[in-house]
Order: C-alpha cells, then structure tokens, then sequence
C-alpha cells in the first residue's frame, strides 16, 4: 500500500462526464489498496471565464486590493471542482471528502496571484486518510497569514499537487495531463521526437524554464527540494487501464542519476521562440557599467535572459543581452533614452527576431566535445551563432529565428534522439 497523490488538469476536469471519470480512475486505484490524494484544476475554461468576469467588472484591477479580489474569484473554479470529484467518487460507492485550501490548510505569502506555499497542515488530511477516505484538495490556492484567500499563478495546480505529496511524504506524485509524457523535443517541431521514460529532476528544470510547458516551474522546484518522485502521464487512456501498466507509462521525474540516464548525454532540445537581442556598442570598459546597463533594465521590470561582454578595444566593450520580445520596444527606449546618455555608449543595435536554443542533458557533467558537437551540427547547417551560454548540464545558443526549427531538427538528429520509444526502454 502506498500513498499517492494524483494531479487533474482542467481538461481532465472538463465536463460531468470527464469527472465521472476521473472518479472511475481514482477508485480503481483506492480500490487497489493506496491511500488517495487528488488534486484537480478547475474545469477547463472556467478560470479564464472567472478572471473575464472580473475584467468587465474592473478593467484595471491592478492594485493589491485589487489582486486580493481577483484571487478571492478565481479560486472559486477549483472549489467547484472538489466538489464534484467528491460527489462523483460517493456516486462510486467510496468515501471521498473535499477541501478548499484554506480549510487544510494551505499557508501562502501574501503575493497575490502569485502566492508562495509557506506550509501544509496535513493533520485533518492524515485522519481521513487512516478512516479510509479519498481526499480531495483544491489546486491553486491557499490563505494567508490575514486569512485571505491567495493563488499561487496560472497553472499552479501543479505546484498545490507537489507541496501536498511533500507534506504527506507521498510516494508519488502522478500528474494526470493532455500529453502523454515529457519529450525529447516539442513533436510539433521534431516529428521524430519520442517520450522520454525517465528525466532527471535537474534536467526537468531546465526544460521546463527553457519552454517545455508539461508543468508549472514552480511545482519542479518543489519537487526538486522535498524530493518527491513525480509523474507526468496521460489523462486520456482509458480509466480502466491495468493499474500496473498506468504505474510505469509517462515519464517519471527521478534523482537518481541511474546508468541509463548517463548513457544519453544529452536528453532534450529546448527552444525559445519569442526573445530579441540588444547590443551596447563602445561603452567605456570601467566598473560598474554592466550595473548600470542591467540595473536600469531591471528596475523597469525586464527579465533579461542571455548576457555577454566582449573583450574591451581602446578602454570601451561591447555589451550584448536578450530579453523576451514582449519588452523589445521598451528595452530599446530605456537603451537609448536614458542607458547611452548615461553610460556614454556609442550605438545601440538591436534585433527583435533571434530565438534561443539548447541542448540539455545531465550527460554533459562527464562528457568532453557535447557542445563542440552541437557547433559543428550548427555549422554544417550554415546557422551563425551569435550568442552562446553554458551551464553544468545545458549548452544554449542565440540564433536568427528564421533557422529555428531546421537548428532544432538537426541537434535531435546528431544527438542520436530521432529513434523509437523502445530504445530507450
Ligand atoms: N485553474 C488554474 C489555471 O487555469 C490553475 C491550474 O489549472 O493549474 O491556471
Ligand atoms: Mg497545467
């Protein structure tokens, strides 16, 4: 007998029907001896319709007492959700309880729609668990220290179901959702692209900042720092699926850096579309100048991803970085309204259309020549790279957008990931 948390996202969540079945899947699953935790979203759709409404009601609610509203709405969605996995699970002939999170309760920071998990209660969880019942937990939200109602972000159900598991000390963490695992690359990219069967958790956290949206960030994190095992697995086979058979599909997100996993030194390709490039042409080469490019670019609230700084020529560098290009037109104002007057910079150089791409893998940590391979693939296809960063188990490269795809295509290639599911299995 285990203990399982298992995660719904909204489509699973989607209509009586869908829920009927969820029901049908968690029961199968209780009735196999595990003590059950479910975590749903809210039906799909309904958030959007819950923070339209309040949009037509207020069209700039922007200010905390605004946020407080906005969170006190949208968490509606999920309590729906409890409820009717409850009802469905009793329809079942189980005994199945739902709670919101500020009835576990689930303690956040005040950060309004974006709310942090500070602690679980898992004493009222635990108890229904012992009288064997399925507990039912809301996603997305908790309360804070004044009582008020806060969620934790869009897609935070992934992270409610994680922060749960780790108060229970769960198993596992099953994470139910509209793919069926986590892959090499995206398929809509790489058709060759195949499910990975298991991924490190460092890996994961890389490929889920560099733009694989399986899950929320924040719920890798979670899993990475209380260390519970997670699975992503598909929410549509049949309900009635052997149990032992849905135990191994998916992917499952590990620590143990197992021999399989060193055998493939890289593990996925990650992509960036939407990022643009600035160059800082001649600033003067003295302290303090990257502060005062970054600093001022930070203060504007503008994530900055890549950055280099060249070799200086006669006391002046250039400086070149890339934020998302949802903030290139702003970033070029701050450049050349205030960063050149202020820095004394020659020229300012930009380009709204270059994308960022990435080989990934954990491999990379005991293995010579990876990204000397991926330059030469890059190279025999006439990509020009312009920037290039690296870390312990990630070697990314900025590059013209129009060659995304063909760059993505060939690193799957040469790094042997075109292959059949079985391969790796
Ligand atoms: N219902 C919330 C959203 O749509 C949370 C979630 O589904 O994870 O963002
Ligand atoms: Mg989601």
């Amino acid at each position: 007998m285990a203990l399982i948390v298992h995660k719904y996202g909204g489509t699973s969540m989607g209509s009586s029907e869908r829920i009927r079945n969820v029901a049908k899947r968690v029961a199968k699953w209780a009735r196999a001896g595990h003590q059950m935790v479910v975590v749903p979203s809210a039906m799909s759709g309904e958030t959007n319709r819950l923070l339209a409404l309040a949009k037509e009601v207020s069209p700039a609610a922007i200010d905390a007492a605004a946020m407080r509203e906005l969170d006190m709405i949208a968490a509606t969605g999920e309590q729906v959700s409890v409820g009717l996995l409850a009802l469905a699970l009793q329809a079942e002939g189980m005994q199945a309880i739902s709670y919101t999170g500020w009835q576990v309760p689930v303690k956040t920071d005040s950060a309004y729609t974006k709310a942090r998990i500070e602690s679980i209660d898992d004493a009222r969880v635990r108890a229904d668990l012992a009288a064997g019942k399925v507990v039912i937990i809301t996603g997305f939200q908790g309360i804070d220290d004044e009582g008020s109602i806060t969620t934790l972000g869009r897609g935070g159900s992934d992270t409610s179901a994680v922060a749960v598991a780790a108060a229970l000390r769960a198993d596992e963490c099953l994470i139910y959702t509209d793919v069926d695992g986590v892959y090499t690359t995206d398929p809509r990219v790489v058709p060759e692209a195949r499910r990975l069967h298991t991924i490190s958790f460092e890996e994961m956290l890389e490929m889920a900042s560099l733009g694989s949206k399986v899950l929320q960030i924040r719920s890798v994190e979670f899993a990475g720092k209380y260390r519970v095992p997670l699975r992503v697995l598909s929410s549509f086979t049949p309900w009635d699926i052997a149990i032992d058979e849905e135990a191994k599909s998916g992917t499952l997100i590990t620590f143990e850096e197992d021999e399989k996993m060193e055998k493939a030194v890289v593990s996925g390709i990650a992509f960036n579309r939407d990022e643009a490039k600035f160059t800082v042409v001649g600033v003067p080469d003295k302290p303090g100048i990257a502060y005062q490019i970054l600093g001022t670019v930070a203060e504007a609230n503008i994530d900055v991803d890549v950055i280099v700084q060249n070799v200086s020529h006669d006391g002046r560098t250039d400086f070149s970085f890339t934020v998302h290009r949802n903030d290139y037109q702003r970033t070029l104002d701050l450049l050349k309204n205030t960063i050149m007057p202020a820095t004394g910079a020659l020229q300012v150089s930009s380009d709204p259309k270059i994308c960022k791409v990435s080989i990934v893998g954990i491999g990379m940590k005991s293995h010579v020549g990876v990204a000397a391979k991926m330059f030469r693939t890059l190279s025999e296809e006439g990509i020009n790279i312009q920037m290039i960063t690296t870390s312990e188990i990630k070697t990314s490269v900025v590059i013209d957008e129009k060659y995304m795809e063909l760059a993505v295509r060939a690193l799957h290639r040469s790094f042997g990931l075109d292959a059949t599911d079985e391969q790796t299995a």
